[in-house]
């Protein structure tokens, strides 16, 4: 076991898949939920990427500039980050560190690299799930009904990233395909929980 594992108790659930497969929705049902409400904490990413109205400051991310964001990692605040269609974002470090050092179970949304970078930081202490939508033609449907004002070239990228992390889909611990709202959330919430009682 190395040496961070053995500092740390609690456990780092790690939520990926394509942009608009429903992670932050079964994320949010699943934290409001009285089952996990006072085990999980979840992670609020720091994020160049304009905000979208239905999206809460503070609570989906911290929406900040480029030189802010460069300026956190400059200053070693920000544990691991990622671009994606030109935008940067990170997991906040201090928020982090308080949270291991307390104890607590961790719930974060990273894209495959940021999965990469947390189990390689915390290998004994972290579990990777993977968000899969039915269809690529669901995915697009849920990407246009979350926001009409996404660009049609936004859309196009998005999709063709969504390709390329479907393929890392077998390298996480679990893998599930939200259709059924109410049945992925059951699903993750006993991920979860069976791994909260090991
Ligand atoms: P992500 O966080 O993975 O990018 P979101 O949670 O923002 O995805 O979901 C994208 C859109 O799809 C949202 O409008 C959401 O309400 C919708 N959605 C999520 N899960 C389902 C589902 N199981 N069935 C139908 N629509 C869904
Ligand atoms: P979106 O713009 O759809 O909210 O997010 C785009 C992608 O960035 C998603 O795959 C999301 O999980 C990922 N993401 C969000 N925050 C972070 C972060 O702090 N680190 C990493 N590595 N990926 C993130």
């Amino acid at each position: 076991m190395k040496e961070k594992d053995r500092k740390i108790k609690g456990l780092i659930f790690v939520i990926s898949g394509p942009s608009g497969s429903g992670k932050t929705t079964l994320v949010n049902r699943l934290l409001d939920g009285r089952d996990l409400k006072n085990k999980l904490v979840k992670s609020t990413s720091f994020t160049t990427r304009p905000h979208r109205s239905a999206e809460e400051p503070g609570k989906d991310y911290f929406f900040i500039t480029r030189d802010e964001f460069n300026a956190l990692r400059s200053a070693k605040k920000i544990l691991e980050w990622t671009r994606y269609l030109g935008y940067y974002y990170g997991t906040p470090k201090d928020h982090i560190d308080k949270q291991l050092k307390k104890g607590k179970n961790i719930l974060l949304c990273l894209d495959f690299r940021g999965a990469l970078k947390i189990k390689r930081l915390y290998p004994g202490n972290t579990v990777t799930i993977f968000v899969a939508a039915p269809s690529l033609t669901m995915l697009q449907k849920r990407i246009e009904g979350r926001c009409s004002r996404t660009r049609k070239e936004e859309i196009r990228q998005r999709l063709k990233l969504a390709r390329q992390e479907m393929r890392n889909s077998r390298k996480y611990d679990y893998r599930l395909v939200n259709k059924s709202l109410q049945k992925s959330v059951g699903e993750l919430k006993n991920i979860v929980l069976g791994r909260l009682s090991n």
